[in-house]
């Protein structure tokens, strides 16, 4: 922690002061953790951010995660862009009814917003417990991922896990789904926005990357969208890469959707063009978006006849156990549905018709290929489709 008190009370910032300043600091007082009362000392050297440790291990309501010399620095940089801009900002300030202590805390005339500065990996359950805790305060909670944990791939692609999964933020229904990074070393602040998971481990979006001193603290609230193109060139990649892959390779989750495939005479080869496609909400489905749109579109609509209709309801039951329930996402405030999204989808593409509400009839038949070579150019053909449908699903 960057702050303590002084057995007179006094709230103090090491970090803030000089080398002599701290020296003489720690020689006229005692210090204690605001949170706990009990003694902490004071960790000083050249290349860390001056801050305060617990003496004993204890059972501090607010003891770190032991998140290290990253963290403290990140958090004191922030701290400092925020004071700088004449908010009212504290530093990690203890609040008792909730038990949490927040790295920072921004009191907005109309609102008060805690700020984590996450660095390291901590279980997607202690994620919603912080941020649930927050909200019954009254408090929206911004997370701020550090740069460690961030994992580019491409240009508009980075590598997640179910640790950033539970750090995306969407503010209001029309705010696109976003994640903060902030690297204290080079003062660079990523926002990926706009973000739609291609696989459990892999998300496209639109990354912004500024240095912190030319943002402005509303600027985390700016709304930036992945241009359309550029989604369905990156999705065209990743739905070739799902057909190239070597079957081989394959295991758990992965392998059994594969035996489904084959207990279904079907292959990755095969499957028609409409199967893996975007949904905003598959940060929801704990299978992978290929497996589950297939299983939709074999198991429901491919052994449909023409003019046969069937209800989202069935969908869902379908899914009943690949679903997380909305409530897993606090961050997240809108109820996104990703199968009904899928629907939506396959009505664009006329492979089925919404006749009445909940109630889909099926249009078209959908088409297997027989060869790699022509799924690959049916592939190419739906995306350009998509990408010149003004449908508003989808970004410009
Ligand atoms: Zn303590």
């Amino acid at each position: 922690m960057l702050q303590a008190k002084t057995e007179y009370g006094k709230l103090v910032t090491p970090a803030l002061f000089t080398k002599q300043e701290i020296r003489t600091l720690k020689q006229h007082n005692k210090f204690f953790c605001p949170a706990c009362q009990s003694p902490v000392i004071v960790k000083a050297g050249s290349k860390i951010t001056p801050h305060f440790a617990h003496s004993a291990r204890g059972n501090c309501p607010a003891q770190e995660g032991g998140e290290g010399a990253y963290h403290e620095k990140g958090k004191l940089l922030l701290y400092q862009w925020l004071k700088h801009q004449r908010l009212n900002v504290r530093l990690e300030e203890y609040l008792p009814e909730i038990s949490q202590r927040p790295d920072i805390l921004i009191r907005l005339k109309a609102k008060t917003i805690a700020i984590e500065y996450q660095c390291a990996k901590i279980p997607p359950a202690e994620i919603v417990d912080r941020t649930r805790g927050y909200e019954k305060a009254g408090i929206t909670p911004i997370w701020i991922i550090g740069v460690n944990q961030f994992n580019r791939r491409k240009r508009n692609e980075i590598k997640i896990d179910a640790f950033h999964l539970h750090l995306i933020h969407q503010f209001s229904a029309d705010f696109p789904l976003t994640l903060y990074f902030f690297c204290p070393d080079t003062l660079r602040f990523i926002t990926f926005q706009d973000l739609y998971l291609s696989s459990n481990r892999q998300a496209i979006g639109n990354m912004t990357i500024q240095k912190l001193n030319a943002m402005d603290f509303t600027d985390l609230f700016h709304k930036t969208f992945l241009p359309r193109q550029k989604l369905f060139q990156n999705w065209l990649t990743a739905k070739r890469s799902l057909r190239m892959r070597p079957s081989k390779r394959a295991f758990g989750r992965e392998l059994a959707w594969q035996q489904w495939l084959y207990v279904n005479s079907l292959h990755r080869d095969s499957l028609p063009s409409p199967v893996y496609l975007p949904v905003t909400g598959q940060f929801r489905m704990k299978t992978q978006p290929w497996d589950w749109q297939s299983r939709l579109c074999v198991e429901v609509i491919g052994h449909m006849s023409p003019n046969e209709t069937f209800s989202v309801k069935r969908c869902q039951h379908l899914f009943r156990r690949h679903i997380r329930p909305t409530h897993a996402f606090p961050l997240i405030k809108s109820s996104v549905n990703p199968i009904y999204e899928y629907l939506q989808l396959l009505e664009e593409l006329q492979v089925i018709r919404e006749t009445s509400p909940n109630h889909f009839t099926k249009e078209n038949p959908l088409k297997f290929y027989k060869h790699i070579e022509a799924a690959l150019e049916g592939d190419k053909l739906l995306m350009i489709e998509l990408m010149k449908q003004n449908t508003g699903m989808f970004p410009k």
